[in-house]
């Protein structure tokens, strides 16, 4: 999707700080981080949300494979780390191409309102 701004970035028409890379996935710094440890795994394929991932079984598995081998990447695994998919309006959902949040090298706030 052309105007979708993940898909451009796994394109390489805009820039960003790639992680790392699997055959369908891709990982960049997120623009605004949260943590000092702050991540975004995204797939190739444009998908809106993680429902519509959930569809795609392996995918998601890449997907969420490649969150915890990051994590361990930047030291985090011990200590901890969350990943998190927000998923529409009350999430707060920004980007409507899905992407994992991979948090941590912090104490992290509760979840909820
Ligand atoms: P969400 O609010 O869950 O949809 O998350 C979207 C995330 O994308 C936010 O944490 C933004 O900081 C991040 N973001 C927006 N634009 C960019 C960009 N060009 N490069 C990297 N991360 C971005
Ligand atoms: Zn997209």
């Amino acid at each position: 999707m052309s105007d979708c701004l993940f898909c451009r970035i796994v394109a390489g028409e805009i820039p960003s700080t790639t992680v790392s890379v699997t055959d369908h996935t891709v990982a960049f710094l997120d623009i605004e981080p949260r943590a000092p440890v702050h991540v975004l795994v995204v797939p190739r394929e444009h998908l809106p949300n993680v429902a519509a991932l959930s569809a795609v079984p392996d995918l998601l598995a890449e997907v969420v494979a490649h969150a915890a081998a990051i994590a361990t990447a930047q030291g985090v695994a011990d200590e901890g780390w969350r990943l998190i998919f927000n998923t529409g309006a009350h999430a707060g959902q920004t980007v409507f191409h899905v992407h994992a949040h991979v948090l941590g090298g912090a104490q992290l706030g509760r979840l909820g309102v």
